[in-house]
């Protein structure tokens, strides 16, 4: 896998089906940064469609432990709200610390995944330590200075590839692909 190239990359963490994206791919712990990944940057909140679609996802059986180089305190009450392991200043790209989170869930490298917005330090990690990683948006553009400078490299990057949208999305894509296939193919409306 190439380092810098996310495994997949959605709008939004809500956009990864968790029957398809996750459990059908094996993958049952997910590795999980915060800042501007499950919480955005600028409010400090998590956003409500996140936070239900965290819920859904544990019902569905997916261990989550939550890998952030944030280093302040206050993500350790973060983790303790949300009942997460976490496995803090993890200095992401080091793989060390995603080492450190499969320990604390317990699982094999073959059922994980790392969920991030960033590519030098989730994407670059991830495959560092041979995980695959899906790279997300960010909740909001409000960033860090470094990291505001880094999403210049990630542009370079991710040239014009496009993110993932909900799977509602995609579906509906189809469908206005699929309703419109005949009228191009020349239906009697079509020329009305
Ligand atoms: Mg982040």
């Amino acid at each position: 896998m190439a380092l810098l190239t996310p495994d997949r990359y959605f709008s939004r963490i809500t956009a990864i089906d968790i029957e398809a994206d996750l459990l059908g791919h094996g993958y049952r712990a997910v590795l999980l940064d915060i800042d501007n990944t499950i919480r955005a940057r600028d409010t400090h909140q998590v956003p409500r469609d996140v936070g239900l679609w965290l819920g859904r996802a544990r019902t569905a059986g997916v261990d989550f432990c939550l890998v952030s180089n944030n280093w302040h305190s206050d993500v350790y009450q973060f983790a303790g709200e949300l009942e997460l392991p976490i496995v803090a200043k993890a200095m992401k790209p080091v793989p060390a610390s995603f080492m450190v989170a499969l320990r604390k869930l317990k699982a094999p490298r073959s059922e994980a995944v790392v969920v991030g917005d960033q590519l030098a330090t989730d994407v670059l990690g991830a495959h560092l330590a041979g995980l695959p990683a899906y790279m997300l948006q960010p909740l909001v553009e409000q960033d860090l200075p470094h990291t505001l400078l880094l999403r210049n490299a990630e542009r370079v990057i991710l040239g014009d590839r496009k993110p993932e949208p909900a799977v509602h999305m995609r579906q509906a894509g189809d469908e206005l692909a699929a309703s419109c296939a005949p009228a191009a193919a020349g239906s009697p409306s079509s020329s009305e």
